[in-house]
């Protein structure tokens, strides 16, 4: 037996500090005052008086190699040797020295990078993982969201909207789909198929039996075997049974469909965080492009631009026009999908914390 002491594992990320820019680390709570001198450039002031500036770029979201040391190679040349990534994936160089980015903004904007995503712009939309790395999705956010921002591109590059728009996707409706001024979620419209011949082999019953919120799955043996049933009266095709349970496959390529909410934030300025409503449903999900999802966002956007007050944030204007007006100016159909006329979490939402996964 090893009298040697076992050292703890550690996980979770490394201490930033170390790979920060030095005037980032020294100066660090210091901050005095910033402005932005063009939009995708934002310069600090420290109360110690030392200056930073910061170029922030779009990227295609999910890069390869050859990609990363593409920027790696421009933040050696151009900046300072140091990145980072915004946690919308924008990245960003800091450089101490001003007369460093104009050269820097150029060359970004030569190897194809926009430079932008600050201010009252539309910054680069958040997204899921999609079929990159997740096991579940119906679709792939990521995807969708490089399409839309080829689109939106000018709106990235300007700060011409009447205050900042962030845009979220998901790509299923029970996990990482986040509040949005627009946000562009999966809906499934059917309940799901089973595939009675693996349930047996495949999943733990009583866990997804559990999982349901709306009590609608119970077991059942066919032909012979342990399996599985839906009582699809119920269902509201949430799709929480199909990662427990894959033979319970919720995604469909044409019951599949994307949603679009408008009106949440998280910030508590002027007014407090408010969750977005949806405002339109049953859009195909239609890669490589999405063309549906780009029209309405960008109808969405076009009316808000127009129409809101100087600092109104999208859920801000809907509330001071009314929901009524939204529909009238961006001519979306006002449908029974709209009506949230659903009560069954009174009698049969499974609302307790015990199995839990
Ligand atoms: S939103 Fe759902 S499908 Fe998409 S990455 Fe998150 S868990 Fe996976
Ligand atoms: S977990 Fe969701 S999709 Fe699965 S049966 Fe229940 S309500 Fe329907």
């Amino acid at each position: 037996m090893t009298t040697e002491q076992r050292m703890p594992i550690e996980s979770g990320v490394p201490d930033h500090f170390q790979y920060m820019h030095p005037v980032l680390r020294r100066n660090y709570g210091q901050w005095a005052w910033h402005d932005r001198p063009r939009p995708g450039v934002l310069h600090h002031v420290s109360r110690t008086g030392e200056q930073v500036w910061t170029v922030r770029a779009g990227t295609q979201r999910q890069m390869d190699v050859h990609t990363i040391r593409k920027l790696c190679d421009i933040a050696d040349r151009y900046a300072e040797g140091h990145v980072r990534f915004t946690i919308r994936s924008n990245i960003e160089f800091m450089v101490a020295d001003e007369k460093k980015v104009k050269s820097l903004v150029e060359k970004l904007q030569q190897e194809g990078f926009p430079v932008g995503g600050t201010g009252n712009s539309v910054s680069m939309i958040s997204h899921t993982q999609g079929w990159l790395h997740c096991d579940i999705p119906a679709s792939d956010a990521s995807g969708a969201v490089k399409s839309l921002m080829d689109e939106l591109h000018q709106e990235f590059i300007h700060e011409e909207m009447p205050n900042r728009v962030r845009i979220t996707t998901s790509c299923c409706q029970i996990n990482c789909g986040g509040q949005g001024d627009i946000a562009i979620n999966i809906q499934h419209t059917k309940p799901p198929k089973i595939n009675h011949d693996l349930v047996a082999n495949v999943c733990e019953r009583p866990s997804v039996v559990a999982r349901c919120p709306v009590a609608a799955i119970r077991p059942a043996m066919v032909n012979g075997r342990p399996s599985l049933e839906v009582d699809e009266k119920k269902c509201i095709c949430c799709g929480a049974c199909f990662p427990p349970c894959p033979p319970m496959q919720i995604n469909d390529p044409e019951h599949s469909k994307f949603a679009v909410w408008v009106g949440g934030k998280n910030s508590n300025a002027r007014t407090k965080p408010m969750f977005h409503k949806l405002v339109a449903a049953g859009i195909p999900n239609n890669p490589p492009r999405w063309p549906e999802v780009a029209a309405i966002v960008k109808k969405i956007l076009r009316v808000y631009k127009e129409d809101a007050h100087d600092w109104e944030r999208m859920g801000e204007w809907v509330e001071r026009i009314g929901w009524p007006r939204f529909f009238e100016l961006t001519e979306l159909p006002f449908t029974k999908y709209h009506l949230d006329n659903w009560r069954g979490a009174r009698a049969s939402l499974n609302a307790s914390t015990h199995i839990r996964f």
